[in-house]
């Protein structure tokens, strides 16, 4: 069966971060054409959606055949998540683990509202690959990231919309060590450098500091769980 034009085309769910930059490389290497989707939620750092654009902009120069495939890079802005949230990333609040180990970065539902809204942007564009970066190996305690959720979602946004959406996680069963791997499989040195330079993971939006797994505060969960992951892999890649 030959694929449709359509069909060979994903939306990629792109935050800007090392998770979602990873899966941007896997879907230019797996898909004729690839559309991005970032989501402005009101999260205090602004960063993140400027290395969206650093990161793009990389990639194309990266690999020929990459520029080519890049199409529409698309932004949605939901205010509404930071209205129902009370967490670190969207108020002046400090991080720390909340009832059940869930971090008080957690907004309640966040990637179930974000895929639902990539699937209706997906619809209108005839799009039916839709790619994230949710991981349940690393994914402190988000009960949104689990692959049990995103097939349940999968099956609803299918029955919702009459479509035959894929959700595709490529890094589902990783961890950050792995996902460094990963990114290495796909583009060699220059993408893992890349990845490292341009993308953004610290909570607290700071790039003021580099560090040998890139930029960030270093002390905030989501800049030790980079460090952690970038020492794992360089040590087994020396
Ligand atoms: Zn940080």
């Amino acid at each position: 069966m030959t694929d449709q034009p359509a069909s060979r085309t994903a939306l990629v769910l792109f935050s800007g971060g090392q998770d979602s930059a990873t899966c941007l490389a896997w879907a230019l290497q797996r898909f004729a054409r690839v559309e991005t989707l970032g989501f402005d939620y009101g999260q205090r750092h602004v960063i993140e959606l400027q290395c969206r654009d650093n990161l793009l902009a990389g990639m194309r120069s990266l690999r020929p055949d990459w520029t080519g495939k890049l199409g529409e890079n698309h932004t949605l802005a939901i205010p509404t998540l930071a209205e129902i949230s009370d967490t670190a990333l969207t108020r002046n609040v400090a991080i720390e683990m909340g009832e059940g180990g869930l971090p008080n970065t957690f907004v309640p539902g966040r990637n179930l509202v974000f895929l639902t809204f990539a699937a209706a942007l997906a619809y209108r564009r005839g799009i039916s690959h839709i790619v994230g970066g949710m991981c349940e190996t690393d994914y402190s305690g988000y009960p949104d990231c689990r692959d049990d959720t995103i097939k349940a979602l999968q099956a609803a946004l299918n029955l919702g919309m009459a479509r035959q959406f894929e959700l595709h996680t490529p890094l589902m069963r990783l961890d950050k060590a792995a996902t460094w791997s990963l990114a290495h499989e796909l583009g060699e040195a220059g993408l893992v450098d890349l990845i490292r330079e341009r993308s953004h993971t610290c909570y607290l939006g700071e790039r003021g500091a580099r560090h040998d797994w890139g930029y960030g505060c270093g002390e905030c969960p989501a800049c030790r769980l980079r460090a952690k992951g970038w020492r794992e892999y360089a040590a087994r890649t020396a």
